[in-house]
């Protein structure tokens, strides 16, 4: 895959923000470090300490310290020697490709289940019919992955990730805000990690494809960006100076229902003329039912199809959404002034046809400066797994665990003070860290 471009200078490093040194505890700075050691290993691999050492400016022992630590957690294996023409010849280090973790990506009306390993490598991967009903649907899907924990008995499974088409709070890790989903208050990670002793994390597709593209993708030194999903509905998620942006109850970036025109069609969200209503894929397929009204029933695909082979009804129908998604933008850009804005999704597989018309309207009303560029990526399915996977690598990854740690310290001090008032009451249940089976399950919440 093509890097994008940074118009900055680029550190080379992706992830990883200095602002968060500021909080600069000394543990921190430990896990900042064993981030670098493992974003250079996850780029350069197989590479030797040495080498990892004189990337990274750090000291040789530090290096070492940290290998060791990743290697004894499973992250990383020592692989063959280097070959060096003289001297010792060092062991070289890897990814575990042994690693894996479970996926879904769940939709309106389907969800996509997979394994993946940490360099984002499919293993396995099926797709499932989805039901209304909260407790049924999570039921199909703690099935199907017990299914492919079985097939994958001898691999190590760090956790579970799922894309969701929805908000999702990131301190409850509960789904809050889903329009075209009815699983809003379900306790969706509770079920699964009732059934499957492995950690679940969750968030909605739009920062979970963000995450792939930080993880797995293109944005090395890039720190303003903006993901804008087309499917459904409009989700957008957010990197402002380096970092995702959730905001309050992980409800940051809800630009699909910003009105566009307060007295257009009904939204699922309960309002009126939300920018999805009219830039979504589910408008494109009804623009053209008002157009056709006997060939009403097509997916998006089937339209976009249509379209690629010239009929006139099609055409006209994703020009109007792309017109929309285009005067949608200018919000985005408006609210955040991205150097990026990357479309995953629907009418992206047909870029080079209605791409233009989305950057002219983008175009039309800049302030100041001229647009961000705009990049797609066209295979959202790819996108949202490989994000869900993201999600564990980066719950688990060490910045995120300190500053976790940090949280779960305030907890443990509040508990404490509460415990200590007369009439209080409270327990802690502690959390599995070990499958019965013997799997190895990182509780690093
Ligand atoms: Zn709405």
């Amino acid at each position: 895959m093509k890097p994008i471009k940074s118009n900055r200078r680029s550190t080379g490093i992706q992830r990883i923000d200095l602002a968060y040194a500021k909080l600069a505890s000394s543990h921190v700075a430990r896990d900042i470090n064993r981030d670098v050691v493992l974003e250079l290993i996850r780029t350069r691999q197989p590479v030797s300490r040495a080498d990892l050492a004189r990337i990274s400016g750090l000291q040789p022992s530090t290096v070492s310290a940290i290998a060791e630590q990743l290697i004894e957690e499973k992250w990383v294996t020592e692989g063959a020697a280097a070959k060096r023409p003289r001297g010792r010849r060092p062991t070289l280090l890897s990814l575990n490709g042994n690693m894996v973790i479970l996926v879904a990506d769940i939709r309106p009306n389907q969800a996509i289940a997979a394994v993946i390993d940490l360099n984002g490598r499919f293993l396995e991967r099926q797709t499932l019919p989805l039901v209304a009903d909260p407790e049924r649907g999570v039921q199909v899907l703690i099935d199907c992955m017990k299914r492919m924990l079985a097939n994958h008995a001898e691999r190590s499974v760090e956790g579970i990730g799922l894309s969701l088409p929805g908000r999702v709070d990131p301190m409850k890790q509960t789904l809050i805000l889903s329009p075209n989903l009815p699983w809003s208050g379900y306790d969706i990670k509770g079920a699964i990690e009732k059934e499957i002793a492995l950690q679940v994390e969750m968030d909605n597709a739009a920062n979970a494809c963000l995450l792939s593209e930080l993880w797995f993708g293109r944005m090395n030194g890039i720190r303003d960006a903006a993901l804008v999903t087309i499917s459904e509905g409009v989700g957008t998620a957010i990197l402002a100076n380096g970092l995702l942006v959730t905001g309050r109850a992980g409800l940051a970036g809800e630009f699909g229902h910003i009105p566009l025109d307060p007295s257009g069609p009904k939204c699922s969200c309960g309002r009126s003329g939300c920018w999805e209503v009219y830039a979504s894929s589910r408008a494109a397929l009804k623009y053209f039912a008002e157009l056709r009204p006997s060939d009403a029933r097509l997916t998006i695909f089937e339209l976009i199809n249509l379209a690629e082979n010239e009929d006139a009804d099609a055409i006209t129908a994703l020009n109007r959404q792309a017109s929309f998604l285009g005067k949608g933008l200018r919000m985005i850009t408006t609210a955040l002034s991205p150097e990026v804005i990357l479309l995953t999704g629907g009418l992206t597989s047909s870029w080079s046809r209605f791409g233009p018309l989305v950057e002219a309207e983008l175009a039309e009303s800049m302030l100041g400066t001229t647009p961000p560029r705009i990049e797609v990526t066209a295979d959202v399915e790819l996108a949202r797994l490989r994000g869900a996977a993201a999600l564990v690598l980066q719950r688990h990854s060490g910045a995120k665990r300190s500053m976790t740690d940090e949280r779960k310290a305030k907890a443990v001090r509040a508990r404490k003070s509460r415990a200590a008032a007369p009439g209080a009451s409270g327990s802690v249940a502690a959390k599995p860290n070990r499958r019965k089976d013997g799997v190895r399950f990182a509780t690093r919440p």
